[in-house]
């Protein structure tokens, strides 16, 4: 039998979340043979793309989320989506501007990806297996852990239904509800621990001439004491760019509310940002802030019934680059677990125990990684070891 038989009856999976774990854990558990139910609270992504506010609007892949993809199969559709980045330019405070390369490799360089767009491949190759059934715009509101089943609200119109499942997979995110109910009353570790940095998402549009205003296949980095900026860039040669910022103190979010204060806290901390980026102002008034977040959880499921992936069991701050790529990873080694093991309570107990040390350590290095970023690359003289983009 190859590992990617069907299941010997065919078992029922229900996941909660059609986000970028979710999505690709439906592609890989109907490979597996399940018959797959995806119940997403927002909108079909392929029809009202997301420009979810506050989240990032790019993404940098990297050789985890690629092996993942590429196991099933969709590596060269989301590739074909994103742009390369050969290595990140670092924009110091002094106005100096560095390249510096990432590895002669292709697993060495990233790939920057509208998440919009990765979803979208992810749940069309998952809509093309017969297996599979999306259900956008209903949201879980309760999960019965033992039977297992959930309880889903339409978000049109208030209709409650109830849902059997085999197993029941929690891809809904930092503040997962599945998560919440599969552990209450029962012995487990939460934190979760707010950054008191925000983000906006601001745009670098292409030139006047069409044309990319700074090198398009790299990732940009400012980074400074009193906020942090990195751009990823796009297909059609502009670059979305994320500015970090404490939300409160002398210079903050808080700060920045005037035209005035916008360009003196851009001119004295990224000095040639300012004329690259044309709706600065008008984007920085306008935009929400996003909040970051990192989850550290356990039990990551509940005997062979539930289990969480991707942020739902291990959010990080976004400083190493790595949430979304760790997610996939998740795809990937569930899948394995539940080839390796017959008894689904051992693959998903080994599952946890397989990827809980790398994600821990995750959350360690985003965090430091934050640190490196903030107080020490910006030092005349510092070679920067450290960025937002590691493998
Ligand atoms: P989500 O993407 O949050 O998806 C969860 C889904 O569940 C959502 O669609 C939501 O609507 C749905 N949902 C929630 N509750 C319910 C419910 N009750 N019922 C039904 N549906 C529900 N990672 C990288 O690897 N590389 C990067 O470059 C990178 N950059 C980032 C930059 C920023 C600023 C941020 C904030 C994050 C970044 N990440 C990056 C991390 C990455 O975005 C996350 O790790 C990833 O989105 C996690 O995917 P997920 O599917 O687990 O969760």
């Amino acid at each position: 039998m190859d590992g990617h038989s069907p299941t010997n009856r065919r078992d029922r999976a229900v996941i909660i979340g059609a986000g970028l774990a979710g999505s690709l854990a439906a592609v890989y558990l109907a490979r597996r043979g399940y018959a797959v139910d995806v119940y997403e609270r927002r909108e079909d992504p392929r029809l009202a793309p997301a420009g979810i506010a506050g989240r990032s609007i790019n993404l940098g892949l990297s050789a985890r989320g690629m092996r993942a993809l590429h196991d099933v199969g969709l590596l060269n559709d989301v590739l074909k989506r994103s742009v390369p980045m050969q290595g990140r330019v670092v924009h110091s405070p002094d106005g100096s501007v560095g390249f510096q390369p990432y590895g002669v490799r292709d697993h060495q360089i990233l790939h920057s990806v509208l998440r919009d767009e990765l979803i979208a491949v992810l749940v069309d190759a998952a809509d093309a297996q017969p297996e599979v059934r999306f259900h956008f715009g209903w949201r879980m509101h309760r999960l019965d852990r033992d039977r297992p089943a959930v309880t889903v609200v339409s978000e049109q119109d208030g209709e409650s239904l109830d849902v059997t499942a085999d197993l029941v997979v929690g891809a809904d995110g930092a503040f997962s509800t599945v998560r919440q109910q599969m552990q209450h009353g029962l012995r487990a570790n939460h934190s979760q621990e707010f950054l008191d940095w925000g983000y906006k998402e601001l745009t670098i549009p292409v030139g006047p001439d069409g044309q990319p205003r700074v090198r398009l296949e790299a990732l940009h980095v400012w980074p400074g004491e009193h906020g942090l900026m990195v751009a990823h860039p796009n297909l059609d040669g502009s670059l979305t760019c994320t500015l970090f910022m404490p939300y409160e103190g002398e210079s903050s979010l808080a700060t920045l509310t005037s035209a005035e204060a916008i360009r003196a806290f851009f001119r004295h901390n990224f000095p040639d940002a300012e004329e690259l980026m044309p709706h600065l102002v008008e984007e920085i008034l306008s935009h929400p802030t996003g909040h970051l977040v990192t989850v550290r959880t356990s039990p990551w499921h509940h005997a062979d019934r539930v289990v969480l992936i991707g942020d739902a069991c291990h959010a990080v701050y976004p400083f190493y680059g790595q949430g979304m790529n760790s997610s996939f990873e998740d795809c990937l080694v569930l899948d394995r677990c539940l080839d390796e093991h017959r008894d689904r309570g051992a693959a998903l107990a080994a599952f946890q125990a397989a990827r809980k040390p790398h994600t821990d350590v995750l959350a360690d290095l985003s965090t430091e990684n934050f640190i490196e970023l903030r107080d020490r690359v910006h030092r005349p003289g510092y070679v920067v070891r450290a960025a937002a983009d590691r493998l």
